[in-house]
């Protein structure tokens, strides 16, 4: 009997380490549930994403028109110095984009000036120096569309160009544009040569909600342009947006036209405020001696530019604007009623010459 406290002691040892094995198999299983039912971690829990948001691009409007810009500038910086080679390839981007001769040659000789009096040293101090000259091009014209409330009224708007420029469409967005702007809009039809060219400002009158005054097929323009404006100050309409024919039997007689319809336009009631060219900027030079003829039949106050969504000669906004004296007041960017823009000649001009905007 003298094992006795020892038995006792094992038996005491055994009786604690099956003491703690029920407890840890306890934890364990009370663990496991736990763990099971768990309800997923609520999503609140975590802290919401605070990354900062992506600073929006910028928009770029003239990617298309700024196309033979942008490259050869930055090309022309990346070079170590001012070469012969400089010249030539400044030269080109200006004549390829359609800037012209004339405007071109008067734009490179005056960066040549301050590179011979030592003003600017290197390839991009000349690529800044032509970016300033061009920018003072273009900046000087006022470019607001002239609504004048002290006239006679209704204002009117003549849209004058030849067939396929985009008179029609423009006309549409212009329409929009002023609707939007608080104005009542007439649309006078007076493209009578053009079959299609009714309709097709019908429709858009539709699509703006707003009057139209059409004529007969082959009538005369000048007719429908006058009851339009009868028209719209019977109805307290204050600005029409007349078409005109962009093709007579030649030439003489589409310019005497414009000239008549001007005239007889303001006969009554109304004062023509705006004389708009419309040029298709994809016709390049070929617009530019179009312009050159329409100015001389009528005084044209502003050039409405289309189709600048699909050029890429952008320069024709320099050979318009120095050549013509006549102000891009409007461009068009596509084929739908919100594509027409105000010309800001900052925007463009950051567009043709920063590569990274
Ligand atoms: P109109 O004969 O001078 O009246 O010319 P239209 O208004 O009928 O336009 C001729 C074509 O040019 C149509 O297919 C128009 O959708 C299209 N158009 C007009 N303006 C623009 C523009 O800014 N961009 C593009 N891409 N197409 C245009």
């Amino acid at each position: 009997m003298d094992n006795a406290p020892l038995v006792l002691l094992l038996l005491v040892g055994l009786v604690v380490v099956f003491g703690l094995g029920v407890v840890v198999l306890n934890r364990r299983k009370a663990g496991d549930r736990v763990a099971v039912e768990s309800p997923p971690a609520p999503s609140i829990e975590k802290p919401p994403s605070v990354a900062e948001p992506a600073p929006l691009a910028p928009t770029r409007r003239f990617t298309k028109a700024a196309g033979i810009f942008t490259g050869a500038f930055a090309g022309v910086r990346a070079r170590e110095k001012i070469t012969a080679d400089t010249w030539d390839d400044l030269e080109e981007t200006l004549l390829r984009a359609d800037v012209g001769l004339t405007v071109t040659t008067s734009l490179l000789s005056g960066v040549r000036s301050r590179v011979d009096k030592k003003e600017v040293v290197d390839p991009s101090g000349l690529v800044d120096a032509l970016q300033t000259d061009m920018a003072a091009q273009l900046s000087a014209n006022a470019r607001e569309l002239i609504f004048d409330a002290s006239v006679k009224q209704p204002n009117i708007w003549l849209f004058v160009g030849v067939n396929g420029v985009g008179k029609t469409t423009t006309i549409g967005k212009v329409a929009f544009a002023q609707k939007a702007n608080g104005r009542n809009v007439l649309l006078a039809a007076g493209d009578t040569f053009r079959a299609a060219a009714g309709e097709q400002l019908q429709t858009w009158a539709a699509r703006v909600e707003v009057p139209i005054v059409r004529g007969n097929e082959g009538g005369d323009p000048s007719a429908v342009i006058f009851d339009a404006v009868q028209s719209a100050a019977a109805r307290g309409c204050d600005l029409v947006l007349a078409d005109t024919a962009g093709r007579l039997q030649n030439k003489t007689n589409l310019m005497e036209e414009l000239k008549k319809v001007r005239r007889v336009a303001e006969k009554d009631a109304g004062t023509v405020t705006e004389v708009l060219l419309v040029i298709d900027a994809t016709t390049g030079q070929n617009g530019l001696s179009q312009a050159a003829q329409f100015t001389e039949a009528t005084n044209v106050t502003g050039v409405v530019l289309t189709k600048l969504d699909g050029s890429a000669k952008g320069g024709i906004v320099f050979a318009i604007e120095t050549q013509l004296g006549i102000p891009v007041k409007l461009v068009g960017l596509g084929e739908t009623i919100a594509d027409l823009v105000v010309f800001d000649p900052e925007e463009y001009i950051r567009e043709l010459f920063d590569s990274e905007v």
